[in-house]
């Protein structure tokens, strides 16, 4: 075999065995060796991808493994990318093998040189600082909500300043009847809202701060859109109005301007002009930015906080970052998603077109079907105004409950009478498993 021969990256049977025994342990010995086999040999043949191979063994026994997790595996076929009801953001190949590597016993918070303890989950926060240089210090949450109460608890309530100055066109309810405004003031801040639903000045922030003001916060309101007579004020203005305020004798100290950024961005993304990335934030002047790891980052559930090093130690250190801290699981996930090769949410969103087209042709045509136009939609509440124009295979509506309950399950989506399948967020290696699974439902319902 040449030496550059992508075959001489299929892992190997023993070490494989190993690993998936210690995460299978109800499976038999035999059984995980036969689908480690099955996997190698689909390499082999070049049926995926050689770092595939866990993931594919794993699969394999993890749909045999019924009873082991009442969560059903499903095909995305909604065009919706970031999907709140089937668990927003997959994970990337790498994120995956990276849950299993974490999921026994490994060095989270421990010094393998010299045996004593270590900062816990040291790498993720290297790689978050290493793809934002723009933050000092960075800090991993439960998720963007949790990120959110920390800072206004550690950075204001707990200093004696619980006021969050933030504008009345940023007062979010953000899915499940929950609303930024009301968590916050669950932990005790004071909500100090300024300006009107469709207008804030700068002049409304000024006049707000004072010396029990903990927090400047600015929303991204994610899942809607204000249009018309609007205007709201920038992360590079508030900046400047607190360090105004500061230098009057308004405020004590320096206030923290804090972008909550929603999705979770780490640079611009020319396709989503309307969506804030952490890296122009913190440039703009941001003191923070907090966002989700299940979003647009394309990782495991989180709440990411970058920004200035002592804003982050001081919530680091504070009570309530023990009862938000994240798992090993997450650390690992967060840390591969980020370092890691381009994952499904952004593959998702930036697919080929053409290549889109001719699966969307194929699937069609194995299935006797025909092709209409569809367009898909980022969804997760972020980027509302969005269009992802493509393509969807067209079948009829009463396929769609069939299709849910098959195995895999496939979620489509029901529109004028149809039931469309829409590729753009089903991996190109499960096109076959897509096909296989409508014709089990078409053969369900003859
Ligand atoms: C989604 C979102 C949140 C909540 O983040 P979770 O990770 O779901 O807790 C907070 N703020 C904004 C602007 C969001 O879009």
């Amino acid at each position: 075999m040449p030496h550059d021969d992508p075959r001489r990256r299929i892992p190997r049977t023993d070490a494989l065995v190993a690993q998936l025994s210690s995460f299978h342990p109800s499976h038999g010995r035999d059984a995980v060796t036969d689908a480690v086999r099955a996997a190698q040999e689909a390499a082999r043949s070049g049926g995926i991808d050689p770092q595939d191979v866990a993931r594919h063994a794993m699969d394999e026994l993890t749909s045999r493994e019924s009873c082991a997790t009442s969560l059903r595996p499903l095909l995305n076929a909604t065009g919706v990318v970031l999907h709140t009801n089937i668990g927003r953001a997959p994970l990337s190949a790498a994120a995956r093998d990276a849950l299993l590597t974490a999921s026994g016993y490994c060095d989270v918070e421990f010094d393998i040189a010299d045996g004593s303890r270590a900062r816990r989950g040291r790498g993720t926060l290297a790689a978050l600082r290493a793809a934002v240089p723009a933050a000092q210090d960075a800090l991993v949450v439960n998720n963007g909500a949790a990120a959110l109460v920390l800072a206004t608890t550690a950075l204001g309530v707990a200093l004696g300043r619980p006021e969050v100055v933030v504008s009345r066109a940023e007062m979010v309810e953000i899915g499940d009847g929950f609303r930024l405004h009301e968590l916050i003031a669950s932990a005790g801040a004071v909500i100090r809202e300024v300006g009107t639903t469709n207008r804030t000045h700068p002049t409304d922030y000024a006049d707000a701060l004072g010396p029990r003001t903990g927090l400047v916060l600015k929303v991204h309101p994610s899942n809607f859109r204000v249009d018309g007579f609007t205007s709201d004020v920038g992360v590079r203005e508030l900046a400047d109005l607190t360090t105004l305020a500061e230098r009057d004798g308004r405020t004590p100290v320096r206030v923290p301007v804090l972008a909550d950024i929603g999705s979770g961005l780490l640079h611009p993304d020319p396709l989503l002009p309307d969506e804030p990335d952490a890296t122009t934030m913190l440039a703009a002047g941001a003191t923070l930015v907090t966002s989700s790891g299940d979003k647009l980052l394309g990782g495991p559930q989180a709440g990411i906080v970058l920004g200035d090093a002592d804003v982050v130690h001081t919530m680091r250190r504070h009570p309530l970052a023990r009862a938000v801290r994240v798992d090993k699981l997450t650390l690992a996930a967060l840390e591969a998603t980020v370092r890691g090769p381009v994952h499904p949410t952004h593959r998702a969103l930036h697919l080929d077109l053409h290549e889109l087209r001719a699966r969307t042709q194929a699937v069609a045509q194995a299935l006797d079907a025909s092709v209409v136009d569809s367009v898909g939609v980022v969804g997760g509440g972020g980027a509302p105004g969005v269009r992802l124009p493509g393509w969807a295979v067209a079948l009829p509506e009463h396929l769609a409950a069939s299709l849910r309950a098959g195995t895999p399950g496939v979620i489509s989506r029901v529109e004028s009478g149809r039931c469309l399948l829409d590729l753009r967020c089903v991996p190109a290696e499960d096109d076959a498993r897509l096909i296989d699974a409508v014709r089990a439902a078409i053969g369900g319902d003859a």
